[in-house]
């Protein structure tokens, strides 16, 4: 790299977000990030704690116009990492809370960047593994980075269709763009399946923790006598993705194209396990690897992501030493 490029990281706070910013400096990017309050950007620039990073304030990127200013102020970006949308699945009414405003928060980014981001050679967009299947997806078919979750508006019923009719939806919205408009910069998107690994920087509140890595800390919270709630799924390193993440503008071959990131299935019981094996001092039941492979068996369809992993072209990070790392964390820092 010659001169240092600036890039933008919405939703810089966030879980993934911040472990994209932790590689950007890394490689010598100076990097802008959005966050929704003054008192978000100062927490998170002492974690941070480089010369190299600045933030500002997004209170809602959901209100047109979000973007503009951040822009029009910053003339230095070249590229534009789009990660901040809601993720939850505890709301009232999962159109309003979380469809509507991960849609209008991607077109007032495309607007944004269209408008006063001239200079913008490349988006990269944070879509999900739930832009590509339904929750509950056929197993007799193999999923690859062409399919798309077959949900509709009309099929919302709560947080979890909400969230992933919000990931299909802001996707869609994202493509229909670039076909319609041929925009002057290069798109892709990174679509993770459930992310688990520490976290990019020290924690605050070991009980606030986003929703993936809250699957994982669960199973570590669990007393003696407790039962561990069956779920399972498919799993990805957080360095994995941040990663990624990079490789999405840096690597000419991710142009384009979507970046379906699957390092193999999880459950509960298994994490429960990895623990238990690691971590003698860790008071939690044991998990129990035979309902594992059974729920894991009917619940975890296949998919072949080699089109992804061959643009990356880098292994990921087993789920042994995913585990582990966020135990080392969650039980010793
Ligand atoms: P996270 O820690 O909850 O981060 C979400 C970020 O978005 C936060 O910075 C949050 O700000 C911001 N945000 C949400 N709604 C907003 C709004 N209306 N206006 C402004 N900012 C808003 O979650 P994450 O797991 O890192 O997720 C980041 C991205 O990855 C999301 O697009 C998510 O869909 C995608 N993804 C996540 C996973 C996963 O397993 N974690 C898997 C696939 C895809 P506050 O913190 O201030 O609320």
């Amino acid at each position: 790299m010659t001169a240092q490029e600036s890039i933008f990281v919405s939703g810089a706070n966030g879980y993934i977000a911040q472990h994209v910013v932790k590689q950007l400096l890394e490689k010598n990017y100076k990097v802008v990030g959005s966050v929704r309050s003054e008192s978000k950007g100062e927490d998170l620039s002492k974690l941070v704690n480089s010369k190299d990073f600045s933030y500002v304030v997004v209170p809602d990127i959901a209100i047109k116009g979000a973007f503009d200013k951040a822009l029009e102020t910053h003339p230095d970006i070249t590229t534009f990492i789009h990660t901040a949308s809601p993720v939850t699945f505890r709301v009232q009414d999962p159109i309003k809370e979380i469809v509507n405003p991960a849609v209008e928060g991607t077109k007032n980014v495309l607007n944004a960047v269209k408008e006063h981001g001239k200079q913008v050679k490349h988006l990269v967009f944070t879509s999900s593994v739930a832009a590509v299947k339904s929750p509950k997806p056929d197993l007799s078919k193999i999923l690859t980075e062409d399919a798309w979750n077959p949900i509709t508006l009309e099929q919302v019923t709560d947080g979890l269709t909400g969230y992933s009719a919000s990931k299909k939806f802001t996707e869609k919205a994202l493509w229909d763009y670039v076909k319609k408009e041929s925009p002057q910069f290069k798109v892709t998107a990174v679509n993770p399946s459930f992310v688990f690994g520490p976290q990019a920087y020290a924690i605050k509140d070991k009980s606030q923790l986003n929703l993936s890595a809250d699957i994982v800390a669960q199973v570590f919270r669990l007393k003696p006598d407790d039962k561990i709630e069956p779920f399972a799924g498919v799993f990805i390193d957080v360095r994995d993705v941040a990663k990624a993440h990079l490789a999405a503008f840096e690597n000419k071959e991710a142009i384009g194209q979507r970046l379906v990131l699957i390092n193999g299935a999880f459950s509960t019981d298994l994490i429960a396990d990895i623990v238990k094996k690691n971590f003698p001092q860790a008071q939690i039941p044991s998990g129990d690897l035979a309902r594992s492979k059974q729920i894991v068996k009917e619940k975890v369809g296949k998919s072949d992501t080699s089109r992804t992993n061959k643009i990356l072209g880098f292994d990921f990070i087993s789920v042994e030493k995913s585990i582990i790392d966020t135990a080392e964390q969650f039980y010793n820092e």
